[in-house]
């Protein structure tokens, strides 16, 4: 147990060349990684184990998933070792109850979890568990289920929910230009905004309903990791965002900071 509350943070991961890069966003997420108590474990929730039904890593030694193609070989090669934690997975078992959680033994740790950790836990030292995302949830039942979560941030779990507000590849691949076009930039302002004000209500609606969104959030699966943290907020928080920007015209790397 700690003796202050561990914060829970969204991170805009953005490509996966961030875990080579130095760059504006890897930087803050290092400087995270200094600035919080040290965790006894990472929980992760990354848009990109995006399946039927809850999982969860229960191995002791999490191997990296490379989950991409044609990257630099030194990407396709990259190894992030932190081990796993077993009783973390337990324990997320008990929380999320009723509702089945599969122990996995196939995923391990995907890039939207290892891009971004390997800069905020740059030595792989903090055991890291993966939470599925169940495809078959609405955002509001996946904001339900993600409350239970909060418990473990008196017990020295750092979540972490790993996607983008904004993410649409086909405008990406089709090269948008290098100016932020006014959609990107507006839905990441509405969220920002909703995340602030603490609206609940927009937060949850806005992947399929807000204006934007059809541009915005063509697919959920990156979306849904910002609820896993906002619902796991509590009254006094500060929020922070230690990143915001939209890149290649198409994702937006805000990410959020509670506590
Ligand atoms: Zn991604």
């Amino acid at each position: 147990m700690t003796a202050q509350p561990l914060p829970a943070v969204f991170v805009g991961h953005g490509s996966p060349m961030n875990a080579l890069e130095d760059n504006a966003y890897t930087r803050a997420w290092a400087e995270l990684g200094a600035a919080i108590p040290r965790p006894r474990a990472v929980l992760a929730i990354s848009a990109h184990w995006y399946v039927a039904g809850s999982r969860v890593t229960a191995g002791t030694a999490p191997r990296t998933i490379h989950d991409f193609g044609n990257f630099p070989p030194a990407l396709h090669q990259f190894a992030y070792p932190a081990p796993g934690d077993p009783a973390l997975a337990a324990r997320v078992h008990e929380l999320l109850a009723p509702t089945p959680v599969a122990d996995d033994a196939s995923w391990g740790l995907d890039h939207g979890a290892w891009s971004v950790l390997c800069h905020v836990f740059p030595a792989a030292d903090v055991p890291v568990v993966q939470l599925s995302i169940d495809d078959r949830l609405t955002p509001a039942a996946h904001y339900e289920l993600a409350k239970r979560l909060a418990p473990l941030r008196d017990e020295g779990v750092l979540i972490v929910g790993t996607g983008n507000v904004v993410h649409n590849l086909d405008v990406f691949r089709g090269g948008a230009g290098s100016g932020p076009p006014g959609w990107a930039a507006r839905f990441e302002e509405r969220i920002q905004a909703a995340v602030a004000a603490d609206d609940v209500r927009t937060l949850v609606d806005a992947p399929e309903h807000a204006p934007d969104a059809a541009l915005a959030v063509p697919d959920i699966d990156h979306y849904l990791p910002l609820l896993y943290v906002a619902a796991t907020r509590r009254a006094g928080d500060s929020i922070a965002f230690p990143t915001k920007g939209v890149e290649f015209g198409a994702i937006s790397m805000l990410s959020v900071r509670f506590g």
